[in-house]
């Protein structure tokens, strides 16, 4: 555990406990404040505490950015917390250059800004790098707790919805609105073009294609290029899928024809 770090489980025997554990997460939600005011600090961990809440309180910028980079430990394995409560002014690392940070490494986590200050310009600052809301001190922590209610709930939503449109083959995941495909839970860079020919397949599972098909649907009916076009995009798609690319488990050969995904 990090020095400065404080870890306030949820107290026994509250029914609201309830209310901060989501169905499908299997977990407490966890909520990270990080708040160099003491007095505040202290109001805020009381009060999300006493809703159930898994509460993680940093006072200075730089070990919420360790813990942010790092993640939690938690059984066996490290994971990020469900939503970032950051104070704008830290010592060592301010709350904008954390709220950079999380979004630059591509997390989605909920951020609630609590500012002393209260002008238009920095609540836009805050949202511009990209904060979900902006919290002016002094507030009440009724409202803190509804805003972070509404918070998590909108990112469970998010969650559900990406859930819900996501298909699965064996182990590769594909989301068609984000156009995002993970193999074993890890994003795969595909251009355009392989997506496409990736979302061909995997909604159509052991369908045979013939070259010709599949440049009608992935390049268009007006594409005037060759059919090995489809080979070389094929060949790209299994070294960034298969394990052996040679035996594919995914992309297969059917000769004669073309080829078939499963
Ligand atoms: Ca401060």
């Amino acid at each position: 555990m990090l020095s400065g770090t404080t870890a306030v489980g949820p107290l026994k025997g509250l029914s609201a406990r309830e209310s901060a554990t989501s169905d499908s997460l299997s977990h407490p939600t966890r909520i990270l404040v990080v708040e160099d005011e003491a007095l505040i600090r202290e109001t805020i961990v009381f009060a999300l505490t006493e809703e159930g809440y898994d509460v993680e309180v940093i006072p200075d910028g730089r070990a919420a950015l360790d813990i942010l980079y790092r993640g939690f430990e938690q059984d066996g394995g490290t994971r990020l917390p469900d939503l970032v409560i950051l104070d704008l002014m830290l010592p060592h690392v301010n709350g904008l250059d954390l709220c950079r940070f999380i979004r630059r490494q591509g997390s989605t986590i909920p951020i609630l800004i609590l500012s002393a200050k209260g002008t238009e310009t920095d609540r836009v600052v805050g949202l511009e790098v990209g904060a979900d809301d902006y919290l002016t001190k002094p507030f009440g922590m009724r409202e803190l707790i509804a805003r972070c209610r509404a918070l998590l709930r909108r990112a469970q939503q998010h969650r559900d919805e990406q859930e819900s449109e996501a298909i699965t083959f064996k182990e590769i995941t594909l989301y068609p609105q984000q156009c995002r495909i993970l193999l074993r839970g890890e994003e795969v860079n595909l251009s355009p073009k392989e997506f496409r020919m990736m979302d061909l397949f995997i909604q159509h599972p052991k369908r045979v294609w013939s070259r010709e098909q599949l440049l009608e649907k992935v390049w268009g009916p007006d594409f005037m290029g060759d059919s090995k076009t489809v080979d070389v995009h094929i060949r790209w798609l299994r070294e960034k899928l298969e394990d052996e690319p040679s035996s594919p488990q995914y992309i297969k050969t059917v000769r004669g024809f073309g080829y078939r995904f499963g």
